[in-house]
This record gives structure tokens, C-alpha cells and sequence, in this order.
């Protein structure tokens, strides 16, 4: 009996190599662009204490409250595997001491994020994040800055189409005046909708702004906005941001009822969206969060950041996304037993050569072999059998020109080189 097959878990999935060519595209590109701007790359690992993220995050957030996958190791702590990395790179900026170095710190991660959604188009439950975040100051021109790089970024993808809202949730000082008068408003308008949304606007009212819920969306458009509540420093600070966005060239749209989905945001937040998604349009989501790292136990300390989700990105650049060049280059073929120990020796002169070479393993006939060789999509075949041997030279195909020559064995690297 045939044994049952073994499948991925729900809601992940395999990359396979002409896939992977994009994602490597995307990466060298993020990492290209990011330095320039003077980012370093920090890894910070996959899992981390629970508590980290349930206090970074918020208990109250959809992410900490019902979709993290969190597990007891077989030393009985408790540990999630990471739903976002902001929080891992705050403290991983604290436990390096990275706060005593001069001036600010720009990191980036690329990696994979964890989170118990309900699998459908656009959301995993494996996905991927490029993250950025930017420690030590204050200054609009750093939000700016590193919205204008991220815009960069998504137009070198190939990106059409896109929309940047921005917004200002307020300081210490405004928000609570804010989150007072949204309460009150809210308590009255979601009487209808039950205890659990009831809960929520009690414990956190900006929350409910960020419901995708269409039976809801009636309500938020009424409800008093966060400009009506800002003061001269928010004002300032998003005008700052704005005008630099400005003279950059890069359009924006501001809109007061955008909030972000988790709870540390403050001051500026932004999301980058795209119809063409479907329900689930955002590419990118940031924000200011100068309260976290000091949450996290260490030193007040400023940030800001985004995350862009990979496979939202590289579904809308399709077949515009750059992609890394890993394709065969030269494809070899062995006529008969002869041509094995002369086709290994080959492959490996044109390897060391830097050429991406292929050969065909185990024989068979000259015409399965060559349909091997043009799958491959290599733009050389090398033809090596009894004839080339006794004449000592190699058969060239040209792929893309359906013609063929002989090239004396010892020219063979010079020529596809020169060829290529
Ligand atoms: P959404 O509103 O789509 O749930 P979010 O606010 O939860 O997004 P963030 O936590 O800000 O998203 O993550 C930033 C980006 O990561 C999103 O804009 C999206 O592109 C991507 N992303 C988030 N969750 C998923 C997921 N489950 N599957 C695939 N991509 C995701
Ligand atoms: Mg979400």
C-alpha cells in the first residue's frame, strides 16, 4: 500500500528556482538601494521570548492576541516565532549597544515572518518582509528620507500604480485627547455590533479605524479625525515631512483616518497600496514608534520604519521584477561512453571559467539529450562523441541562431566567453 503523501502545512509555501531568480533580484536591489542610503544589514533570528513581542506589539493587537505562533520549548519557555521585526531589531539595537554609537543607526533585515491568518490570496502564513528601520532621531528629514527610499525602491521593482497615504497619529500629548473623543463617539455608534467590538473600542479606539469590515466603514467615515487634534509639533512635523516628500517628487496623499495595526506607532505613519492587489492592497506599512525601544528597557530612543511584504511585492512587478541571472548558460552533451571523462573535465574548465554550464547525466539518445539541453534554455550546446574526439574539437549549437560549428577543444572557454 502506498504511503500517504506528505504536504506542506497550510498556508506556506516552496519558492522554486525560476521564482527564486526573482527574489534575488528583489534583494540585491533592496540591498543596493538601502546602502547607498547607508543601511547595514542586521540578522536577527526567527524566534524570540513571547514576551517581547506581547509587549513591543501590544496584547491588544490582532497579531499578539490571535496570530502568533507561539510554543513551550523543552526548557518550558515560552518562545514565538516572529510575527514582524521591528521588535526583534529594537532589541537586538539595546542588547548591542548600538545606542552608544554616534549619530543614527540604519538597519535593514529581509526575512521571513510568522503569523496564524486565515490562508487566502495575499496573506500566508510563511511570508516574507524587507524591513527598514532608522534609530536616534526625531528629524522629519529622516521619515523623508526613508519614505523616499522606499519609493525608490518600489520604482526600481518595476511598481506601477501605486498610492503612499500618510498621516500624523499624534504625540503624548494630543493622542489621549483624541482617543478620548473617538471613545466616546464610537461607544455610542458600535452599540449595535456587540460586546467583543465594544471591548475594543474600550481598550484601544484608534483600532477600530483599521477594521476592514465593510459594515463598518459608514461609522469610521463619521468619526472625528486626528487633525482636528494635532498640535503645533505634529502639525510641524508632518508639514516637514510632507514638504521634503515634495521636493523629492514623490506623491503622497495625507489621510487622517489611517491608523496602523499595531500598537506603537506615534507621530508618522504611512502605507503604500496598490488596486491591483485585490482586498488585501497594502505593499508596505510603517511608521514612527519613539516609544518602544524605551518600553523594550532601553534608552528613550526614537525609530521609524517599514516593512514591504515580499510576495505582494513581486506579484505586482510579475514580470517586470528584476531578476538575478542564474539561467544555464552552456549545456553539454555526451555522445556515447567515451565522452563522459571528457565532458566531466569540460563542465569544470568552463565552470572555473565563470560560465553557468549544465550537462546531461546518464547518456541516452542525441535527441532526448537535446531536448534536455533545450529546456535548459542555454544559448550554447556542446556536442562532444567519437567524431570531435578523434578530431579534437567540440561541436558548437548556437540556440538562438540554429546553426553549428567546430571549435578546436583547447579555444572552447575563449569562444563561449567571447560568445556570450
Ligand atoms: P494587512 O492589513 O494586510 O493585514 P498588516 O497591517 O498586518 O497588513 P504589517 O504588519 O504592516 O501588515 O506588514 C507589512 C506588510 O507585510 C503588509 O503590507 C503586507 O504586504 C505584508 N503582510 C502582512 N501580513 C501578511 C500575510 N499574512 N501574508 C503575506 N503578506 C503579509
Ligand atoms: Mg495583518
Amino acid at each position: 500500500m502506498a504511503r500517504p503523501r506528505l504536504t506542506a502545512v497550510r498556508g506556506v509555501r516552496d519558492v522554486l528556482p525560476e521564482e527564486s531568480r526573482h527574489w534575488h533580484g528583489a534583494e540585491r536591489l533592496a540591498r543596493e538601494i538601502f546602502a547607498r542610503y547607508g543601511y547595514g544589514e542586521i540578522r536577527v533570528p526567527v524566534f524570540e521570548r513571547t514576551e517581547l513581542f506581547a509587549r513591543g506589539i501590544g496584547e491588544e493587537t490582532d497579531i499578539v492576541s490571535k496570530e502568533m505562533y507561539t510554543f513551550e520549548d523543552k526548557g518550558g519557555d515560552s518562545i514565538t516565532l516572529r510575527p514582524e521585526a521591528t521588535a526583534s531589531i529594537c532589541r537586538a539595537y539595546v542588547q548591542n549597544g548600538l545606542h552608544n554609537r554616534p549619530g543614527v543607526s540604519k538597519l535593514f533585515c529581509i526575512g521571513p515572518m510568522f503569523r496564524y491568518e486565515r490562508p487566502q490570496a495575499g496573506r500566508l502564513r510563511q511570508f516574507h518582509q524587507i524591513d527598514a528601520e532608522v534609530f536616534g532621531s526625531v528629524d522629519p528629514a529622516v521619515d523623508a528620507e526613508l519614505i523616499v527610499m522606499l519609493m525608490e525602491f518600489l520604482d526600481a521593482m518595476g511598481v506601477e500604480g501605486l498610492a503612499l497615504q500618510i498621516n500624523n497619529l499624534g504625540d503624548a500629548e494630543c493622542r489621549p485627547a483624541y482617543a478620548a473623543a473617538l471613545k466616546e463617539f464610537l461607544r455610542e455608534e458600535t452599540r449595535h455590533l456587540g460586546a467583543e467590538i465594544a471591548e475594543r473600542v474600550e481598550r484601544n479606539p484608534l483600532r477600530f479605524l483599521d477594521s476592514k469590515d465593510p459594515d463598518h466603514q459608514e461609522i469610521i467615515a463619521r468619526a472625528p479625525r486626528i487633525d482636528a487634534f494635532w498640535n503645533d509639533d505634529c502639525r510641524n512635523h508632518l508639514e516637514g515631512v510632507c514638504r521634503l516628500l515634495e521636493s523629492a517628487g514623490v506623491a503622497y496623499e495625507i489621510n487622517p483616518r489611517l491608523v496602523r495595526g499595531l500598537d506603537y506607532y506615534c507621530l508618522t505613519v504611512f502605507e503604500v497600496t496598490s488596486e491591483s492587489l485585490g482586498a488585501q492592497n497594502a505593499v508596505c506599512g510603517g511608521g514612527r514608534y519613539d516609544g518602544l525601544v524605551e518600553d523594550l528597557g532601553g534608552p528613550p530612543t526614537p525609530g521609524i520604519g517599514f516593512a514591504i511584504g515580499v510576495e505582494r511585492l513581486l506579484q505586482l512587478a510579475g514580470e517586470k521584477a528584476p531578476a538575478q541571472d542564474e539561467e544555464t548558460q552552456v549545456y553539454i552533451v555526451a555522445l556515447g561512453d567515451a565522452a563522459q571523462a571528457p565532458v566531466f573535465e569540460l563542465a569544470a574548465e568552463l565552470r572555473a571559467q565563470g560560465v553557468r554550464t549544465e550537462r546531461s547525466f546518464g547518456g541516452g539518445s542525441m535527441k532526448s539529450q537535446m531536448r534536455r539541453a533545450d529546456r535548459s534554455g542555454a544559448a550554447f550546446v556542446l556536442l562532444l562523441g567519437d567524431d570531435e574526439a578523434a578530431k579534437g574539437v567540440v561541436s558548437v549549437r548556437h540556440m538562438n541562431e540554429s546553426r553549428q560549428t567546430e571549435v578546436r577543444r583547447e579555444e572552447i572557454s575563449s569562444y563561449i566567453k567571447d560568445n556570450l
